[in-house]
């Protein structure tokens, strides 16, 4: 309950900007580095484009190159824990593609992201918890591409099965067929991610180039009953590693390429309006303007807790990618 008052009194929606390294490619290329941060001021990064240039920008945490993935989840888990009493979640990751999206919450096999961690953190309450509550805890995988919604968990990879979202009799959003799988044990967790992280759009010759155009989500949910009253409670944690933010050129795109950007925006610009409506305390909340944000309704605004990471490249040839995703960050915090 602690970690949940200190989460309540700096408000329900977080902001961290995570700054990857620069690599042996930009080395080599001669890049440098248009991004500042001071070690004792974990709050703030100045963006330095140029000689002339310098604009800071305000984050409740700034993370570095050499912030690690254990750095990273330290400061995330407060917003994990609040799930086991009750609050639905979201946590985004925002950016340019190459900027670290995936890293951050995928992780790779040696050095596991936020969506692992978050699970071993789950079980490892469950297992300190009072035993007269009994948790349950289920992962669906999807991933919404054109305004279309895909069931990375269904076997039967059937690509005629339509999901969408419903309203359901409680108010709540829900997708009619899409799977719910229990998970048990942390053991096979990291393979259940993978097969969804696999699954993201088949019919590309480049999946990369592919999955960074879609969003990918993970919804972790979490049941409880007390084993003497029978009350229950349900919530979920949305994971989600959004398209990249990238505009395309506005020259020679044409097509199915012009159609997903235009989707890509949309749902960009309808997250940012969601969040930003959220955070200014607006009363009409555009949830119905993307599928995206269609989809997360019941886990943003009211009590959720929402973190967002907004990834960035600290590399002189991104500046201008790097520029609109700090401006993005600021217009949602
Ligand atoms: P995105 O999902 O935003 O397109 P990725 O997560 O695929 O970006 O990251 C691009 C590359 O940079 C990957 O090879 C990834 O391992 C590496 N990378 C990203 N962030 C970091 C980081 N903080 N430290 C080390 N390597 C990173
Ligand atoms: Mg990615």
């Amino acid at each position: 309950r602690i970690y949940n008052e200190l989460i309540e009194l700096r408000g329900n929606i977080r902001v961290f900007c995570r700054c990857r390294p620069l690599n042996s490619d930009e080395v080599t290329r001669g890049c440098s580095s248009v991004v500042e941060i001071n070690r004792s001021q974990e709050t703030e990064l100045q963006f330095v484009p140029s000689e002339k240039e310098r604009k800071a920008f305000k984050f409740d945490h700034v993370f570095g190159p050499e912030d690690d993935q254990d750095v990273v989840f330290s400061e995330t888990v407060p917003v994990v824990r609040s799930v086991m009493d009750g609050f639905n979640v979201c946590i985004f990751a925002y950016g340019q593609t190459g900027t670290g999206k995936t890293f951050t919450m995928e992780g790779v096999p040696e050095n596991r992201g936020v969506n692992y961690r978050a699970l071993e953190e789950l079980f490892r309450m469950s297992e300190g918890r009072s035993t007269s509550v009994a948790y349950m805890f289920s992962v669906s995988i999807l991933e919404v591409y054109n305004e279309k919604i895909r069931d990375l968990l269904d076997e039967s990879n059937d690509q005629s099965k339509r999901l969408d979202v419903k309203q359901s009799a409680d108010g709540t959003q829900e997708v009619p067929g899409l799977v719910d799988a229990p998970i048990y044990n942390i053991d096979g967790v990291w393979e259940k991610l993978k097969f969804g992280a696999r699954n993201r759009s088949v019919g590309s010759t480049n999946a990369n180039e592919l999955s960074s155009r879609s969003h990918s989500l993970v919804r972790v949910t979490v049941r409880s009953e007390h084993l003497v009253t029978g009350q229950r409670t349900r919530s979920h944690m949305w994971l989600v590693d959004l398209a990249g933010s990238e505009r395309l050129a506005k020259t020679g795109v044409e097509g199915d390429r012009l159609k997903e950007s235009q989707f890509i925006n949309k749902s960009l610009s309808a997250l940012g309006d969601v969040i930003s409506a959220l955070s200014s305390k607006n009363s009409h909340i555009p949830y119905r303007n993307s599928k995206l944000t269609h989809l997360l309704q019941s886990s943003l605004g009211g009590d959720c807790k929402t973190l967002m990471f907004v990834q960035i490249s600290p590399s002189s040839a991104d500046s201008g990618e790097t520029l609109c995703s700090l401006n993005f960050a600021s217009r949602v915090r």
